[in-house]
């Protein structure tokens, strides 16, 4: 595609451009960048890739996605640059939590951002990775304690070998293989695993029971100082996500959290905390340039990351700003001017609607 701005071809994933971020801002889209929520957790969003695929997924990753129009994959030092903006309004005793709508182990640098954060970001104290794990090895782990990560949270949503299979939907995964290297991760290096499974009703309640054991056994989460080595995740429908059948449908988070109360007596492990348990501490959030309702000219630079968006940055380049024009939208592209009326602002996550 001619004319992109701030992004660059960097080949195609199951039809899909790649495209790598070398001079959009990096706060302003949940898909890439920095998203601060007014925590000293920073959430630090490298690669949108996913080569698992999981039938649960909340952002519709993987080979099988049918929703992206583009994945992105973001330039390393742009990244730490942007890190380092946001933390230097926050203070110290930062977590730099490297997540996303994506697997972040396939960002080709990983180990270079777990690095560069840990060492040249001022405030980050912290270095944490979320990962499904289909690709953690020994090597790679002792490359990134040397890098100085602190933590794998690690998605492993059942032991069954077939049934984690079918839940992360790619016939390669083996479920076993991952809990025994995170059980050598947490005994032979300095990285502490904690497991944040995703339970999707009808499928793998039954295999929480033997999560909560290997925690319990291996010591997951003792490292970091938490009461719990198991933060289970509820499932929840999105617009963008995909919806497996649910036998009696989604819960109701009363419903998940007396499910949980019930698992932890019957176990005897904590699985409710409170964030400040597990480090959360409220702190100053970075500037809002524009707010709902506003508009604000802007300039498009590339496609953006669902079918039908493109991404647009403001004149003054401070945010990168998802456009979803409609069916009028084909005429869009990389290079117009337009006005934008902001009709998201939360968490400086802005969607923008033509004027
Ligand atoms: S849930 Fe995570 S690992 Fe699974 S497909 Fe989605 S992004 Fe990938």
């Amino acid at each position: 595609m001619k004319g992109l701005l701030g992004v660059e071809e960097a080949g195609r994933f199951h039809g899909r451009l790649v495209l790598k971020v070398r001079g959009l801002p990096l706060v302003g889209h949940i898909a890439f960048g920095v998203l601060d929520r007014g925590t000293n957790v920073l959430q630090v969003r490298p690669s949108t890739l996913c080569f698992h695929d999981c039938i649960f997924c909340s952002v519709d990753a993987g080979p099988s996605s049918r929703t992206r129009r583009a994945e992105f994959i973001v330039d390393v030092d742009l990244l730490v640059e942007w890190v380092g903006r946001v933390a230097s309004v926050k203070g110290g005793g930062l977590e730099a939590l490297i997540d996303g709508v994506g697997e972040p182990l396939t960002h080709p640098r990983i180990v270079d951002i777990v690095e560069k954060l840990k060492s040249d970001v001022a405030g980050v104290e912290r270095v944490a990775i979320e990962t499904h794990g289909g690709s953690l090895s020994k090597s790679l782990a002792r490359r990134l304690e040397a890098a100085g990560l602190d933590r794998i949270n690690l998605s492993v949503d059942a032991v069954s070998p077939s049934l984690a299979r079918r839940l992360v939907g790619v016939e390669w995964y083996d479920v076993e293989r991952v809990l025994r290297i995170a059980e050598w991760i947490i005994k032979e290096t300095s990285i502490d695993v904690v497991l944040t499974p995703v339970v999707v009703p009808g499928y793998n309640e039954g295999e929480m029971r033997a999560l909560i054991e290997w925690a319990r056994r291996v010591g997951a989460g003792r490292k970091s100082g938490w009461p719990t080595g198991v933060l289970i995740q509820k499932f929840e429908v999105h617009k963008y996500g995909r919806k497996p059948r649910l036998k009696g449908g989604p819960w109701s988070w009363q419903r998940f959290y007396s499910w949980l109360r019930r698992l932890e007596r019957e176990t005897g492990y904590r699985l409710i905390v409170e964030p400040r348990e597990i480090g959360f501490e409220e702190r100053p959030s970075i500037e809002k340039p524009f707010s709902e309702g506003d508009v604000v000219r802007a300039v498009v630079a590339s496609p953006g990351w669902h079918r039908g968006e493109w991404l647009a940055v403001d004149r003054g380049w401070r945010r990168v700003i998802a456009v979803f024009p409609g069916p009028a939208g084909e005429d869009l592209a990389p290079g117009m001017e337009v006005r934008l009326r902001i009709v998201r602002d939360k968490d400086n996550i802005f969607i923008g609607e033509l004027r």
